[in-house]
C-alpha cells in the first residue's frame, strides 16, 4: 500500500446551511465526535508516519468548538487547509481568531452561482482573507443544470483577478453530475483543477477521507467505509486495508 500523504477530516456533521445536497448530511442538529485532542493525536502520529497535509472539512469547521486549537497544533506538523462555507466568519470574533490562527489554506465553497447573496458573500470574505495574509481559493461546485451561469461567473471570477490556481471545480454528484466536457466549458480552458475522477470513479492513492462519525474511506463520497478503530496512523492504514470499494451512486 502507498504511503497516506494527504488526509481529509470532516470534524462533525454539524453546518447550519444544512445543503440538501451535503454528502455527509450535516444539518444544525448534526453531531459531532471528534474531540480536538482525538483531532490532534491522530495528526501528530499521522505526521510521525509520512503524512504531509491535513485538511479540516465538515460540516462547517468554524462552526466546530476546537478548530483554532488544532489548528494552532497541527499546523507546525503538516500543511493544514480548510474548506467552509465562510458563513461563520461573518462573526468578526471568529474572524479575529481565524486571523490569529491561520491555516496555510482556505478554501470558501461556491454551491449556486445563481444566489447573487452566496456570490457576494463569498468575493467579500475572499477578499477579506486575502487581505488578512491568508491563501484562499474556492471550490466550485458545477451543476448539470447550472452550466450557463457557472461559466458567467467563472469569466466574471477571472476579470476580477483570480486565477487557474484559486478554483478547484467539483462536479456535483448524482442528478446533477455534469459531463467532463460540462465542467471543461464551465472552466473555459483545457488545464483546470478538478477532482482526481473526474472521468472515471478512481480513489485518489496516497489519501484518505476519515468522515464525522470516524469511519475511513479511499473517497469521501464512496459508501464503502469502514470504522476507524484507533488513533493511529497504522490503524488508518488497517482500515484502508479492509475497503472493498464501492462507487459512490
Ligand atoms: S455548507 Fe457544506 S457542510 Fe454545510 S450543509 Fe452545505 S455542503 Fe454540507
Ligand atoms: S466513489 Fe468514485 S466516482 Fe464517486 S467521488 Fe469517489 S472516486 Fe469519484
Amino acid at each position: 500500500m502507498q504511503p497516506i500523504e494527504r488526509i481529509s477530516i470532516d470534524l462533525s456533521n454539524n453546518c447550519s446551511k444544512a445543503c440538501d445536497f451535503c454528502y455527509n448530511g450535516s444539518s444544525p442538529v448534526g453531531q459531532t465526535l471528534w474531540l480536538p485532542n482525538d483531532v490532534i493525536k491522530l495528526v501528530s502520529d499521522c505526521a510521525q508516519n509520512g503524512t504531509k497535509a491535513v485538511s479540516l472539512g465538515g460540516g462547517e469547521p468554524f462552526e466546530y468548538d476546537g478548530l483554532f486549537e488544532i489548528v494552532e497544533t497541527i499546523k507546525s506538523l503538516v500543511y493544514v487547509s480548510i474548506t467552509s462555507n465562510g458563513i461563520p466568519l461573518l462573526n468578526e470574533n471568529t474572524f479575529e481568531k481565524l486571523r490569529k490562527n491561520k491555516p496555510n489554506l482556505l478554501h470558501f465553497t461556491i454551491h449556486n452561482p445563481a444566489d447573487s447573496e452566496e456570490i457576494r458573500r463569498t468575493l467579500y470574505l475572499f477578499r477579506k482573507t486575502t487581505r488578512a495574509g491568508i491563501r484562499t481559493g474556492l471550490n466550485f461546485l458545477v451543476s448539470a443544470s447550472e452550466i450557463e451561469a457557472s461559466r458567467k461567473l467563472v469569466e466574471k471570477l477571472f476579470k476580477m483577478g483570480l486565477n487557474d490556481q484559486q478554483i478547484i471545480f467539483i462536479p456535483r454528484k448524482f442528478s446533477q453530475q455534469p459531463t467532463p466536457e460540462q465542467v471543461a466549458y464551465v472552466a473555459g480552458k483545457e488545464k483546470f483543477q478538478s477532482t482526481y475522477c473526474l472521468s472515471s470513479c478512481m480513489p485518489s492513492p496516497r489519501f484518505c477521507s476519515i468522515s464525522w462519525d470516524k469511519k475511513v474511506n479511499f473517497c469521501s463520497y464512496s459508501p464503502s467505509k469502514v470504522p476507524l478503530e484507533g488513533l493511529t496512523y497504522n490503524a488508518i492504514a488497517n482500515a484502508l486495508q479492509t475497503i472493498i470499494f464501492k462507487k459512490c451512486e
